[in-house]
């Protein structure tokens, strides 16, 4: 039977067809789902691939030891209760996720907040988009998305704004690919300091210096008005602060953003020329010690030419986790409270309290995430409940935070995996249910609320987190309030309580399913919010109606704010971080499959050709990236996408993928005051070349910890492959390679070369290739896809790549038909291919998911101009 479900992973909130088989769980699109219509990226495209017992907690834990649910659950309850007994409710705290689902999120909202009596509540969305949160109820008065993503298909301009969509969104970037292709006069453009796979689809590119988007969207404001754009009449009737708002965007200096007057004027030009215009923005913005202000700067201009809420304009904020927006609708953040009501408002306060019949509510706002951790680090905080998230790899300065949870007095964690750095340091470890198992609801980035639901049982005693959290609720003695018998019961709740929200006049309602039966919640199929007797899904603010004390929109005075910390002669580059096509936050879930690990084998660095040069680094080398915070190891990719004197940087590898890759660890933790979301995307750092003896690439069929000074693993389908490199060279190859390996009665081929770095040995057990590792005094410089290929084969390997008369593919770049980037080029030189559905249809890549896409456009162009300089 198939089970139409939601994707895990990004905001776009994919609809996802699961089909369980003997083999596996098969996974298409849902053709009929609103937001992807049959589309699914890589990593969708994956799920069922995910959804194997390996690594997966099965049993609770306290300490070392199994441990009875029973036991476990006694014991969190009962060091809650006494916590608060002895410290007070504001010394206990949860630090929850945006890929919980929303039923979850209501649970440990009202537990917290209207039971334990403390708003210290706070969530890893904190780091995703608590900047648009802030943007949005200062413009706004609401936390409102006000468009839907037909809009993107409708608009004769689309801004990305700090945002990859094409790797991090990729079926939205799809949809705007496929609109572009159908109506070839939309043009897009991409503002982001780095020039990423997104930029393939833009008309142009504005490259701008790094934290400068509040100048370059004040210079548009000040151009609005100067070439007479203001839409005067929406701004008299429906907005405040206008004329502050464009004084202040008048006096700021656009020569900061870097761009050239050329640049500047195309943007301006276009902007302004074409009503139909969406801003889409997303990490780049928020992730800013002047996120917030970032926001409304985009959103100032929305307002002053009233390009709001109408088909296919207006701003448009893409999160990046599957439930974000969910857990925004239930107060899962420190300063919220359910619905979009606010914690400090005491009739707001009063009037979830008499709904939930709660015995107390706080009064002031809890700890934002980065408080939060602080908090526990100074000891203020001593019992917390992380739930579905690792912050101890996550939050900036990942390792202090790491330190601060080892030293919290008591900590419990929620898990699927036992493995994450944050899971080591429990106190007591509940193992959780997740994807493919969790029942609920999601909501995407244009409010859309769909259903997950679940393809197979729980994994051993695995509980879903809204159970465990009413277990611990009824041992500490709040029964009544959490005896909550399913999801479609907590939800008739969360949309009842929207009923309360409406009556202050909040426009989160979704009434209308207050009392939705188990049967229709079953069958509920994706809606827009709101959903109540008033209104019906569709796009908020047209018509000029605001939630602000008066109605109308804010339009905000702004000034450009650099980076919180400066750089230095001795951190004298930015650090960027981001995510990569594949690989979702820390690869607890994408690492486990094969097909998505070979895109990216291992965390780099992309720095440019001129800082390269300065700083003595190599190409495919090794670079030492350090702060007084932390350090990372880390591939260098000499590359001109980034802008001289900032770096780029993957955030997926933890301590358990590789040995040096954890790079939050030198993401510095200053905070937007508004929205306290952390500056991801501004890191001062120094860089410099590792001084690696020798290079090193393995394969295994075992889970390893290489004894090398770098390495970094991925999953291969019969086994691991490890990237390598060290600073001194083993005086024994054979004997290191046998201890690395663990194979001592192994059968061993031998092969060193020119200069002590080189050697290849290969470990073979019944005639099979049980290991093998290749070591150079430079970058290995072998066909690691047919090296991988042959584990647990008896090819001959030792020459590390195939015999002449076969081709070598080469890096995949097709994970959905394992197309390599050799073959591709191969067949656009032999084929004479110029295009990209040239390409699919002679080799099928970029036909099923179409993430590689940007990839096959960049290499087409490539030989394109490779034949040109001919
Ligand atoms: Fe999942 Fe990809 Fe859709 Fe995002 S774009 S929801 S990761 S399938």
């Amino acid at each position: 039977m198939t089970i139409k479900t939601t994707c895990a992973y990004c905001g776009t909130g994919c609809g996802v067809l699961a089909t369980p088989t003997p083999e596996g769980v098969e996974i298409a699109g849902d053709t009929k789902h609103p937001a992807n219509f049959g589309r699914l990226c890589s990593k969708g495209s994956a799920l069922g691939e995910t959804l194997i017992a390996e690594g997966r907690l099965l049993t609770p834990q306290i300490g070392d030891h199994s441990a009875s649910w029973d036991d476990a659950l006694d014991l969190v309850a009962q060091k809650f209760s006494q916590t608060i007994a002895e410290h007070g409710p504001n010394s206990v705290a949860f630090y929850v996720s945006g890929q919980l689902l929303t039923e979850d999120y209501y649970v440990a909202n009202k537990l917290i907040k209207g039971y334990m009596g403390t708003a210290n509540i706070d969530t890893n969305s904190r780091l995703c988009m608590a900047s648009t949160v802030a943007g949005h109820k200062r413009a706004f008065g609401t936390d409102t998305v006000p468009g839907t993503y037909e809009d993107l298909e409708e608009a004769d301009a689309i801004f990305l704004v700090g945002s990859n969509l094409a790797w991090c969104h990729p079926v939205l970037y799809q949809r705007i690919a496929a609109a572009k292709a159908a109506r070839p006069h939309m043009k897009i453009v991409n503002i982001d300091p780095r020039r990423t796979a997104t930029t393939d689809l833009a008309d142009f590119h504005v490259q701008l210096a790094s934290g400068s988007d509040v100048a370059l969207f004040n210079h548009l404001l000040a151009q609005i008005a100067e070439r007479g754009a203001v839409d005067q009449s929406f701004v008299d009737s429906h907005v405040n602060g206008f004329v502050d708002a464009l004084e202040a965007a008048k006096q700021s200096d656009p020569s900061v953003t870097g761009l050239d007057a050329e640049t500047l004027e195309a943007f301006v030009d276009l902007w302004i020329n074409t009503e139909k215009t969406v801003t889409v923005f997303s990490q780049g913005v928020n992730q800013s010690t002047s996120g917030a202000d970032k926001v409304n700067s985009i959103l100032n201009c929305h307002l002053a030419t009233g390009r709001i809420g109408r088909p296919g304009m207006g701003p448009f904020s893409v999160t990046g986790q599957p439930n974000a927006m969910g857990g925004r609708e239930v107060g899962g953040l420190a300063n919220m409270l359910a619905a979009h009501l606010d914690v400090e408002n005491p009739d707001h306060r009063a009037g979830v309290q008499s709904f939930w019949n709660a015995p107390t509510m706080p009064e002031a706002p809890g700890l934002k995430a980065i408080d939060m951790f602080n908090a526990v680090e100074s000891g203020e905080i001593k019992a917390l409940w992380v739930m579905c998230t690792n912050p101890a790899q996550s939050l900036p300065e990942a390792d202090r935070v790491r330190a601060a949870i080892e030293d919290c007095p008591f900590v419990v964690v929620s898990e699927m995996f036992g493995s994450t750095e944050t899971a080591q340091a429990a106190d007591v470890l509940l193992p959780a249910t997740g994807w493919g198992e969790k029942t609920g609801t999601v909501t995407n980035s244009d409010r859309m609320m769909s259903r997950q639901r679940s393809i197979m049982a729980p994994l051993g005693e695995s509980k879903h987190d809204w159970e465990i959290m009413c277990e611990v609720a009824k041992r500490m003695g709040w029964e009544d309030a959490f005896n909550f018998a399913s999801p479609a019961e907590i939800f008739r709740e969360h949309a009842a309580l929207s009923g309360v929200a409406a009556d202050f006049g909040k426009d989160f309602d979704i009434t209308g399913l207050a009392e939705i039966s188990d049967a229709d919640y079953d069958a509920l199929e994706p809606t827009r919010w709101p959903v109540s007797a008033k209104k019906t899904g569709g796009r908020f603010f047209a018509d000029g109606a605001f939630y602000t004390p008066n109605g109308k929109a804010n339009m905000l005075a702004l000034t450009h704010r650099a980076p919180a910390q400066e750089t230095s002669d001795e951190y004298p580059l930015r650090m960027n971080s981001g995510r990569v096509r594949d690989h979702w936050h820390t690869q607890t879930r994408t690492g486990m499959s094969a097909r998505l690990t070979r895109h990216m084998g291992e965390p780099y660095l992309e720095v440019h050709p001129e800082d390269a040069l300065k700083y003595g680094l190599k190409p495919a080398g090794m670079a030492k990236v350090s702060n007084q915070h932390g350090s990372a190891i880390l591939r260098v990719l000499i590359s001109d996408k980034t802008r001289p004197g900032t770096v780029f940087t993957p955030l997926h590898w933890t301590a358990d993928t590789s040995s040096h890759g954890r790079i939050n660890a030198l993401v510095t933790a200053n905070v937007d005051a508004v929205s306290g979301q952390p500056e991801s995307k501004a890191a001062p750092v120094s860089v410099a070349d590792f001084g690696a003896k020798w290079y090193g690439f393995a394969v295994c069929k075992s889970n390893l910890r290489p004894n090398a000074d770098y390495w970094a693993k991925a999953k291969l389908p019969k086994g691991y492959q490890y990237e390598l490199a060290g600073a001194e060279i083993p005086s024994d190859w054979e004997a290191y390679a046998k201890d690395m390996f663990g194979l001592e009665n192994a059968d061993i081929s031998i092969v060193t070369g020119a200069n002590a770095a080189s050697c290849r040995v290969a470990f073979m057990v019944d005639g099979k290739i049980e290991a093998a590792l290749f070591t150079s005094q430079s970058p290995v410089s072998i066909a690691r896809t047919f090296v991988t290929d042959a584990l647990d084969d008896d090819v001959p390997i030792l020459a590390g790549r195939p015999s002449a008369d076969q081709p070598d593919p080469g890096a995949i770049v097709c994970a959905c038909f394992n197309v390599g980037v050799n073959t591709i080029l191969n067949a656009i030189d032999e084929n004479q291919l110029l295009s990209v559905d040239a390409i699919g249809e002679a080799l099928d890549a970029g036909t099923n998911c179409g993430s590689c896409r940007p990839e096959l456009s960049a290499l087409l162009a490539q030989t394109n101009l490779s034949t040109a300089a001919e």
